[in-house]
């Protein structure tokens, strides 16, 4: 069976946790944690990284950070997972779902404007797949309505947009705040892990503070408080060193993994480009290709269930994904704003493929056969 997705292990993860265990401290925010944080914001930079034990527990803190309250509405796109929307309900936000457009996954930046109310406290953006969302559009509306930016990033790790000047900037820089996964597929991975990147200084002394349950504590440790103690809300949201440290060898070889999990997307794509049945994933020219992910989208939902069975047949793992969020069990009796077609298209026809540092020239060739083939 070809898997849909086998995790990376660059061969150095258990040393380095060895090390992090050598140590003798092994709790959060250690020599790993600092190494990885500072490695992010140098590379991509993002004013203040931290990482976290998910992106759920990222965003999270984004949903504390910008101050949601009970009533207040949180603009979140419907074809997304679960946690773009969630980490804002448990502030008791009211979500109000957003549509893709017709051609690409992302957000449709055309339509925002005509979701805001004087309620509308934030927006969450969802680069799918790696590939940006028009953020100069998203920022000139957020802006003129003073609403927080959010990028879930949880896809798009090495990922940038171009603005119109020519500016380039990593995403989860460009936002008031990011959030990232390093779950197990993603295209850099710690097992469970995430990170919160901080692009508005006004947000840095309080994250850190949210980051370590609610105390001062980093102050302290940095020698700018003499003791430490209760002083706002949070939680436990940083990971061990344990994790930090499975994430440094990650780190290490980040543009190996990037550069084989490229020439497999590309790949995918001269094989499948003439193929009339199905599109292709659109890159926008502002947007650059992180290659966290390739997807077919097929006519309707009864030729995707054909080509899944197919490919099954050949031993060929191919997933669907999103199921629209406002129509979902527990968002469905609270929506309000009515039919998202484009995102409900997503949900019956787009068909993730096995995407994976290991997947071999072999195995990508019967993929692509078997899907020209059908
Ligand atoms: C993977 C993912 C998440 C959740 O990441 P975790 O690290 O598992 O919490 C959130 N949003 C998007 C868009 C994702 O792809």
């Amino acid at each position: 069976m070809i898997p849909f997705n086998k995790p990376f292990l660059t061969g150095k993860e258990t040393k380095y946790i060895e090390e992090a265990v050598a140590t003798g401290k092994i709790s959060g925010n250690g020599v790993f944690t600092q190494k990885c944080q500072q490695f992010f914001e140098e590379k991509y930079g993002f004013k203040k990284a931290l990482l976290t034990t998910s992106c759920t527990d990222a965003l999270e803190m984004c949903a504390i950070l910008a101050d949601i309250q009970s009533g207040d509405e949180v603009i979140v796109p419907s074809y997304t997972f679960v946690s773009s929307a969630l980490a804002f309900v448990r502030q008791n936000a009211h979500i109000v779902f957003a549509d893709s457009y017709a051609d690409n996954p992302n957000i449709n930046a055309d339509r925002i404007e005509d979701l805001i109310t004087n309620k509308t406290k934030a927006i969450v953006i969802v680069h799918y797949a790696g590939i940006a969302c028009d953020m100069e559009k998203i920022l000139e509306v957020a802006e003129k309505h003073n609403i927080i930016v959010i990028e879930d990033a949880a896809q798009a790790i090495d990922s940038y947009y171009t603005f119109k000047d020519g500016t380039k900037k990593a995403l989860g820089s460009i936002g008031h705040l990011g959030a990232f996964s390093f779950h197990e597929t993603k295209n850099i991975i710690a097992g469970e892990g995430g990170m919160l990147t901080i692009n508005d200084e006004r947000f840095i002394n309080r994250a850190e503070i949210i980051w370590e349950k609610g105390t001062n504590r980093s102050m302290f440790f940095r020698g700018e408080i003499n003791k430490y103690g209760w002083v706002d809300t949070g939680s436990s949201f940083l990971p061990s060193e344990i994790i930090s440290a499975f994430l440094w060898a990650q780190l290490e070889n980040i543009d190996l993994i990037q550069e084989k999990r490229l020439a497999i997307w590309n790949k995918y794509h001269e094989g499948l480009k003439d193929n009339k049945n199905i599109s292709l994933p659109l890159i926008p020219e502002y947007a650059t290709n992180n290659a966290h992910m390739f997807y077919i989208v097929c006519k309707d939902l009864e030729s995707r269930t054909q080509l899944i069975k197919k490919l099954k047949e050949n031993d060929i793992l191919a997933v669907f994904h999103y199921l629209s969020l406002h129509k979902s069990e527990f968002y469905a009796q609270k929506h309000k704003n009515g039919e998202l077609l484009n995102s409900d298209h997503f949900e019956d026809c787009l068909l993730r493929l096995p995407l994976y540092y290991e997947l071999n020239e072999e195995q990508q060739q019967k993929i692509i056969n078997t899907i020209n083939e059908f």
